[in-house]
């Protein structure tokens, strides 16, 4: 890897995501050579993916380079790498371009879309977890309605126009209320020779509420925003199997749809050498003590997604969010610098900063610990703090022009095919791209 080794201890980081670039902030002023692996170059902020699949921000403006996070460290290396492997007892890792030691290891490889098994539903439906991902789906939308303008069979037509999304959680209702947008405000214009009324924004959703991990109320306002704005909520329902069309679930209600999108789970990514079931919980989780290290190694740390420190107040881990992973990160690489200067370790306790989910224009709910509200202004507040934790200045600039452009002109001009994304045939496989 053309790393050179050095005199201060190495720490290895898989992963630069929220976590993983949390930890090495905090480690690159110190004594320590850090060594920040990720295979893509670039950090994603997964929170405004949906709108990246719908066509209201361009992909760049939710990367950042990973290189310019930490760029000027002269301790701090970074190589666009795939770890494949570790082997704990030679401390060493395995990746696509090569074998590394360390001294310190740090897993932050975060999540991946769950099927929980179901084949028919990995292979057929799209799944939103990275920025590929994210166009894809936005090519297929555009192409969905490109094609229904083509066919004469009005059945098919319908099926082309009909989106499903598993998943009552922020994204599937984000994703909801942003196609629901898209319909009222665009289609008619853009396609003025389709009846787009007859688009159907489906969300399903296993529980017998959307937004389960947030309040009551939030749940209640959630589901009335996203009725307002057309889209049908269906509860108690659960989506066992889908073929490129049809949609079975575990009632008599199916659906007929060209594109089902899967929002209904995520299990973390662990690598092998660090998989066996003694190590993992629930969702592939690694099971780590309140110091972020990996039961049965004092060498091996994991934070964010793929971690799972099980305390009397969180007994299944901390939320899969953005938040535990930044603040996890943060703690870590305090930690890791008392470790090497045989100083006592600091227990990590999270701060609850709350939780929020947007529903379209003007219309988001938002818990906090002391105060809930919902409705315009905390509709303001999402976008001020999705502005402020996104990375990088000219993003934030980028961000905010677009928000108030499409505020102003009711539009997401993103909504471009730039990359195709094709069905091998109609009722069948797609071609995954990623
Ligand atoms: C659509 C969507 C919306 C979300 N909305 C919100 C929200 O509104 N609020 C919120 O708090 N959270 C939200 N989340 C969750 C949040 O994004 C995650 O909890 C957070 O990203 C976890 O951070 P992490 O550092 O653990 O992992 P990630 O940020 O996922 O980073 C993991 C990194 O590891 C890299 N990696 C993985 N495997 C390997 C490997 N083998 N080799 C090299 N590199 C590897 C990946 O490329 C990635 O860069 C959302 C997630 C999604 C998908």
């Amino acid at each position: 890897m053309n790393i050179p080794q050095s005199s201060f201890p190495r720490v290895i980081v898989i992963g630069g995501g929220f976590g993983g670039i949390a930890l090495a902030k905090k480690l690159c002023k110190k004594d320590v050579q850090v060594v920040l692996l990720d295979k893509h170059n670039y950090h994603t902020f997964q929170p405004l993916l949906y709108q990246v699949s719908t066509g209201g921000l361009e992909p760049d403006s939710i990367a950042y380079p990973i290189r310019k996070v930490l760029q000027g460290y002269p301790n701090f290396y970074f190589r666009l790498a795939e770890v494949l492997r570790i082997n704990p007892d030679i401390r060493t890792i395995q990746t696509n371009i090569g074998e590394i030691n360390y001294d310190y290891l740090v897993v932050a490889t975060g999540s991946e879309t769950n099927f929980f098994g179901n084949t028919s539903i990995e292979e057929n439906s799209m799944a939103m977890k990275s920025i590929p991902q994210s166009l894809n789906l936005r090519s297929l939308i555009l192409e969905n309605f490109e094609q229904a303008l083509l066919t004469d069979d009005l059945h098919e037509r319908d099926s082309l126009m009909n989106f499903v999304i598993v998943g009552g959680g922020p994204t599937g209702v984000e994703l909801a209320g942003a196609l629901a947008e898209i319909k009222k405000g665009i289609l008619p214009k853009d396609y003025p020779d389709l009846d787009t009324r007859r688009a159907q924004i489906n969300l399903v959703q296993g529980g017998d509420r959307i937004l389960p991990a947030m309040s009551e109320v939030a749940s209640r306002k959630a589901e009335r925003f996203l009725e307002k704005l057309g889209v049908n909520v269906w509860k108690n329902i659960r989506v066992e199997a889908y073929d490129g069309k049809f949609v079975k679930t575990n009632t008599d209600t199916s659906f007929e749809a060209a594109t089902l999108v899967w929002a209904a789970g995520v299990k973390a990514i662990c690598i092998e050498g660090l998989d066996a079931k003694e190590f993992l919980c629930r969702g592939n989780r690694l099971r780590v003590n309140e110091f972020h290290q990996v039961e049965g190694f004092a060498e091996i740390f994991a934070v964010g997604d793929v971690a799972q420190m099980e305390s009397e107040e969180f007994p299944n881990g901390h939320p899969m969010m953005a938040q535990p992973a930044i603040q996890q990160g943060q703690n870590l690489g305090e930690n890791l610098v008392r470790i090497i200067e045989n100083k006592p370790l600091k227990p990590f306790i999270y701060r609850d900063k709350g939780s929020m989910a947007t529903i379209g224009r003007n219309k988001a709910v938002v818990d906090l610990k002391k105060f809930k509200f919902q409705g315009v202004f905390a509709w303001y507040v999402w976008m001020f703090i999705h502005l402020y934790f996104l990375i990088g200045f000219r993003n934030r600039v980028v961000v905010f022009i677009n928000w108030v452009y499409n505020y102003i002109k009711f539009d997401r001009e993103a909504r471009l095919i730039i990359r195709p994304f094709k069905k091998q045939h109609q009722v069948s496989r797609k071609q995954p791209v990623e």
